[in-house]
């Protein structure tokens, strides 16, 4: 989303700094990471409080009625909006009117691709290749919040992914929200040893990493 701003020649400062618009990328994957997300949006609107304040993200996906109550809040945007956040902004800019805008995550079958990301790391990039999830434990509220499997196109990760070995960055973390689930959504039967077979052809990649909740896996 940094990158969005920044190509639209917008400045960046630090969340703590007077601003214009202040955007929480929120998380909901706990009831404390709720609170903190709330917390930060009060507190964005203290910093100024003629700024736009959107809160962003799963918590806000899940949570419409809950952020609607809270006055600080200016605009809701949710998971798959954040590839266009900067469209939504202006448009509230312009009209103040539409101040939620959430798909249907549940039912969207389509991978929310931001597209190649400039990297200003000089050895290591990330990159999400999937998300979402279809397992829907008890417990869990991740497929609500990022709906079901879905994968990225191969030919974007492997455009990416030429684009930072070009820069000189060796090394790729391969990462979303359930991998081994890469490619169940595709109709063809490229799986994630497909995707990482095809990484490995690319000049320049010296090490690959996936990246899953708590564990990471190192190739070569
Ligand atoms: S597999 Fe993981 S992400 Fe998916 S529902 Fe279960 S706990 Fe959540």
């Amino acid at each position: 989303m940094i990158q969005k701003f920044s190509e639209a020649n917008y400045e960046i400062v630090d969340f703590e700094e007077f601003a214009d618009i202040y955007i929480i990328n929120t998380c909901t994957v706990t009831n404390m990471s709720d609170r903190k997300s709330r917390q930060m949006l009060r507190r964005a609107k203290e910093l100024n409080s003629n700024s736009v304040v959107v809160a962003v993200g799963c918590y806000a996906q899940v949570a419409k009625a809950d952020l609607e109550k809270i006055e600080e809040i200016d605009l809701i945007l949710g998971t798959n909006e954040k590839k266009d956040i900067v469209n939504y902004i202006e448009q509230y800019l312009s009209n103040n009117e539409e101040n939620v805008q959430l798909d249907d995550v549940l039912h969207n079958p389509e991978y929310s691709d931001f597209g190649v990301i400039s990297y200003t790391e000089k050895t290591r990039a990330v990159i999400k290749v999937q998300d979402g999830c279809d397992r829907f434990c008890s417990y869990c509220i991740i497929p609500y919040a990022r709906g079901r499997v879905r994968s990225r196109n191969p030919q974007s990760v492997i455009e990416e992914i030429t684009k930072i070995a070009e820069k000189g960055i060796k090394e790729v973390v391969i990462t979303g929200i359930h991998i081994a689930s890469y490619g169940k959504d595709f109709k063809t039967d490229y799986k994630l040893i497909d995707l990482l077979e095809d990484i490995n052809k690319i000049d320049g990649i010296e090490r690959i990493r996936l990246r899953f909740n708590r564990a990471t896996f190192n190739f070569r």
